[in-house]
């Protein structure tokens, strides 16, 4: 291939993993191997710079607007950070620095978060805007979102500048997104592969609500201004955390560049303890005079350099392909390893994730691969060693029948995973759907756990959840580790669990896609267990939030006849299908179609019982004004920006007993 053919091809190829990364949240190749590719591309053009394309992706940030979202020109530019993978590639820049700058260069190291980069403006010390980096020049208005952030401040306190910017990165904490996903994998959806593209996907997710519940962090790294008073960029992190906002505390100051170079040694060792995920180390000229005499690239400062750690990587032996089968249904693939050391830990499996992903591998027993741990705490299996391949190995078959029942495999078009659909005949979906039955976001029944669950399915005790109901103490008293006593307390329990209200019930039910909020919502809506079960797709499908994947499921569920039976025995044996005639008593039309905003401080009602009061009563809440807003509660401490928005889209502002006076 010709230089300029080549120039155009791996243009083309990093263009294209941009558009996977940046815009669809969906990258096909890691982040170091896309680095080398770029860094190829770059070293071709500073060759043949007479081939290089006028767009090339050496020459911007990457990233396409969005649609949806107010777009924002950065009033500062949000520039890139060029990379380096090696102490030579340090030293070279320290180099090309000392030949701009006569005085000593003092450095700070700070940890480079794996995120989604945001630029927060301040205006009299209240969040004005949060803005996405887009291509660097104007990025996606995502206010709204940002703000549900816990540790983003609202309001300052003290002494602060009265106009300034400030960078940082969100980020999702490793607890907090493998919490996502158990929930996720509890409805039966798939989970999501890393901490970073989350972040950044739920940025832009258009209900705010939705983001709030999300456990995202937003860690600060520089404040942008005029007249700060501000003279390093160490004094930079320390003023943001004074004016309270969350700077990790890693960050140091490093008087040579031998100093930085030790930074990079611990932290590419520790910061596999660190809660969240890092990518790298960012070094920074300390002094800001010195910063703006180095100026900037096209598309970087000069006066800074990421370093990037190479992610953690080995290579051992695929033993064996197994297949697990979960409450849903769902197949998953693991690939079981010849044990080795990885990171600080044994890796023994690695999930394949579906039959895709081992066709796109190629993956096959005997082979040699390349084990890498990343953001994910199950490490991923990202290449085969083919000079390693034994001659005689074959393509992996993906499984045409489920390990466990033998029943042949369904897999519905889009979806990426096959499923076993003999749902009430195989054995780790039965033993799956009790045990979220009894599970503590569901039925909580205390005295009885998961493994007790497994053994009275295998003994044949139980055959679906509605079976717990008639279980007698000396039916379990025989089972492996029960006595007496927990035999009492099992009993008890499930007892005690025909008092869970019928919203959990509901939950509990394990309906693909109906996690907590879906049940709650159609618990208010279709008030019984009987009435649901009547309810159409179409009519599923308009109430507020359903949507039609859901609504199948929901119609498919109570369509099936050995699910009608298990419903007429949980009401036999008292469970609640319906809401409490207290839940009845409280609810009301009044407000049908009105949407309320909240905000503020209340006398006489907390803010849940607000929101609460406006449910009931059939009205809706909402996190942000719109065109949309009926009417705003405003209660002491109103937010001024809240304020004006009101007053500019003619929004009627009540307080809390003109609220009162219209429910009544
Ligand atoms: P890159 O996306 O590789 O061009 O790297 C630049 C991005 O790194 C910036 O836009 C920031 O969002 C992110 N970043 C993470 N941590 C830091 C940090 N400590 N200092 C500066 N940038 C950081
Ligand atoms: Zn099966």
């Amino acid at each position: 291939m010709d230089i300029q053919q080549q120039i155009k091809t791996l243009s083309e190829e990093l263009r294209q993993h941009n558009h996977n990364y940046y815009v669809l949240d969906k990258p096909t190749i890691s982040d170091y191997e896309f680095d080398i590719k770029l860094k190829q591309l770059k070293e071709l053009e500073a060759q043949f710079p007479e081939f290089a394309e006028e767009d090339s992706p050496t020459q911007r940030v990457g990233g396409e607007i969005t649609k949806n979202f107010e777009t924002v020109v950065h009033e500062h530019r949000m520039y890139s950070l060029e990379n380096s993978y090696s102490k030579e590639d340090l030293l070279d820049w320290e180099i090309r620095i000392k030949k701009l700058i006569d005085d000593p260069v003092q450095y700070t190291c700070e940890l480079k978060y794996d995120g989604a980069s945001i630029s927060i403006t301040y205006e009299h010390g209240i969040l004005l805007k949060a803005v996405t980096r887009g291509d660097g020049t104007q990025g996606d208005n995502v206010t709204a979102n940002v703000k549900t952030i816990k540790s983003v401040p609202l309001k300052l306190k003290g002494n602060y500048p009265p106009k300034f910017d400030i960078r940082g990165e969100i980020v999702l904490p490793f607890e907090g997104f493998n919490k996502m996903n158990e929930d996720r994998i509890e409805i039966g959806e798939e989970p999501y592969r890393n901490p970073r593209n989350t972040a950044s996907g739920s940025l832009k997710l258009q209900d705010s609500a939705e983001v709030a519940k999300r456990p995202l962090e937003c860690l600060l790294y520089t404040i942008i201004g005029t007249n700060l008073g501000i003279k390093t960029q160490f004094e930079s992190l320390e003023r943001a955390r004074q004016l309270g906002f969350k700077v990790p505390s890693a960050a140091t100051l490093a008087t040579s560049m031998d100093a930085v170079l030790e930074f990079i040694d611990y932290w590419n060792v520790h910061r596999h303890a660190l809660p969240y995920e890092t990518d790298g180390v960012v070094i920074k000229v300390n002094d800001l005079q010195q910063q703006e005499e180095l100026g900037y690239t096209a598309k970087a400062p000069r006066w800074a350099m990421a370093y990037k750690f190479k992610a953690d990587q080995v290579s051992t032996r695929l033993n064996e392909i197994t297949y697990q089968v979960g409450r849903t249904g769902a197949i998953t693939p693991v690939a079981n390893l010849e044990p080795v050391e990885l990171a600080g830990t044994t890796v023994k499996r690695a999930s394949l994730h579906n039959a895709d992903q081992i066709n796109k591998l190629d993956i096959r027993v005997g082979d040699e691969v390349f084990v890498e741990k990343g953001g994910e705490i199950i490490p991923k299996i990202i290449a085969v060693d083919l000079t390693k391949r034994l001659e005689n190995s074959k393509p992996t078959p993906y499984i045409t029948h489920c390990p466990e029942c033998q029943t042949p495999l369904v897999r519905t078009e889009g979806e990426a995973q096959h499923y076993c659909p003999n749902y009430n005949g195989c054995k780790p979906q039965i033993i799956g759907r009790i045990q979220h039955f009894i599970s503590r976001k569901a039925m909580d029944i205390e005295g009885l756990g998961g493994e007790t669950v497994a053994l009275l399915v295998n003994e044949g005790l139980i055959h679906d959840y509605s079976d717990l109901y008639e279980l007698t103490k000396e039916q379990v008293i025989p089972l492996e580790r029960m006595a007496e006593k927990s035999a009492e307390n099992l009993i008890k329990g499930i007892e005690l669990s025909k008092q869970i209200p019928f919203e959990r019930v509901l939950y509990a039910l394990g309906i693909r896609y109906v996690g907590e909020t879906v049940a709650k919502k159609l618990a208010k809506h279709y008030k019984s267990m009987d009435a649901l079960a009547k309810a159409t797709i179409i009519d599923l499908a308009t109430v507020d939030e359903i949507g039609i994947k859901i609504a199948e499921s929901v119609v498919a569920f109570f369509a099936s006849e050995k699910n009608q039976i298990i419903m007429e025995r949980l009401k036999r044996f008292g469970v609640q299908l319906e809401l409490s005639s207290d839940q009845l008593a409280n609810q009301t039309d009044t407000l049908k179609g009105q949407i309320f905003v909240v905000s503020g401080v209340f006398e006489t009602l907390s803010r849940d019982e607000l929101k609460q009061l406006i449910e009931n009563n059939g009205g809706k809440v909402s996190s942000s004004i719109s065109a949309k807003t009926s009417f705003i509660i405003a209660g002491d401490n109103m937010g001024p920006s809240k304020r004006q928005k009101a007053e500019q889209l003619n929004i009627l502002i009540i307080n809390e007993y003109d609220f009162l006076q219209k429910i009544k």
